[in-house]
């Protein structure tokens, strides 16, 4: 497959300020290594697990994006603001993005797929890709319920706020190492984790359902992003609050989930049976997909209840 043409010449389809901010981080990132201690490295791991595990693990991804479970609406806004601290955005973008994706997964308009190269699919989408220059309003048709809360509007609009306090409060706590390490470098760590699922699970790893795209399981990749890296299990399932369907297959997002659960903070948990699983798996050689997204009108999130 040819990679997606990108006219490097022309300034137009370039979001410079994705660009210049990217470019910052990455550079700080590596000045970070110069200023290592061992509790700069505790707070970034720590606040690793909080932004990219809770906020786009259990939060954007699996709540916001597909309703794979309900929680209280302070839960749902507290994942959300953990979630903009990756630098990826606020929740009605990421979300309308992420429909996107299974809308048209590896095929014409998906944002991020490796048959426009690999490079697109990792990181060069976020820079040229259209999607990125569509305004709130434009992408709210892909996330009316979102757009529907004030909040979410307003983090949208201001989605980089929260993690420009958290770099303040932590140059305060524990000077340059924690504002080099607890930003800068766990940001950039963070993105690469996110980005791998869009390049990495889609390129390589094993199929265990056959699906209408090119996702892939993928054992390391989950491992670094709380459960995100069974990923063609996820596109045979969108809803399914777990992505990793035995107990061989860590998902340690689905584990906070079901803790959660036990004290109440999560309910309406969608999973698909043993007997589905089990199903599709003899009928592998199917396009068993079919019974689950409608090709008219995928089953992204799951329904109102
Ligand atoms: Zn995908
Ligand atoms: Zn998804």
């Amino acid at each position: 497959m040819p990679a997606r043409e990108i006219d490097f010449a022309s300034a137009e389809g370039i979001s410079w300020s994705t660009a210049i901010a990217f470019g910052v981080f990455h550079v700080l990132a590596v000045v970070a290594l110069f200023f290592t201690t061992w509790d700069a490295v505790l707070v970034a791991l720590a606040l690793h697990w909080v932004c990219v595990g809770w906020g786009i693990g259990l939060g954007y991804h699996r709540l916001h994006t597909h309703r794979s479970y309900k929680t209280p609406r302070v839960v749902e806004y507290f994942f959300a603001l953990c979630a903009t601290m990756t630098l990826q955005g606020g929740p009605i973008f990421w979300t309308a993005l992420h429909r996107i994706h299974h809308q048209k997964s590896d095929r014409d308009g998906d944002p991020h797929t490796p048959r426009d190269g690999k490079w697109w699919s990792h990181m060069l989408w976020t820079i040229f890709g259209e999607a990125l220059h569509g305004d709130t309003e434009n992408l709210g048709k892909y996330s009316p319920d979102l757009m529907k809360d004030p909040f979410y509007r307003v983090l949208t609009r201001w989605h980089w706020v929260p993690l420009v306090v958290l770099g303040l409060g932590l140059l305060a706590i524990g000077g340059l190492p924690w504002l080099l390490w607890g930003v800068f470098l766990r940001v950039v760590v963070g993105l690469h984790c996110t980005w791998m699922i869009n390049s990495v699970t889609h390129i390589w790893g094993r199929r265990r359902f056959h699906t209408r795209d090119d996702s892939k399981n993928s054992f390391w990749v989950a491992l670094v992003t709380f459960g995100e890296g069974w990923h063609n299990n996820h596109h045979a399932y969108p809803t399914s609050a777990r992505h990793g369907m035995t107990w061989r297959e860590v998902d340690l997002s689905w584990m906070q989930i079901k803790l959660m659960s036990w004290v109440g903070l999560a309910w309406d948990i969608q999973v698909p049976t043993t007997a589905q699983i089990a199903n599709k798996e003899i009928t592998a050689e199917q396009d068993i997909v079919g019974a689950v997204i409608d090709p008219d009108g995928p089953v992204l999130r799951a329904p109102a209840q």
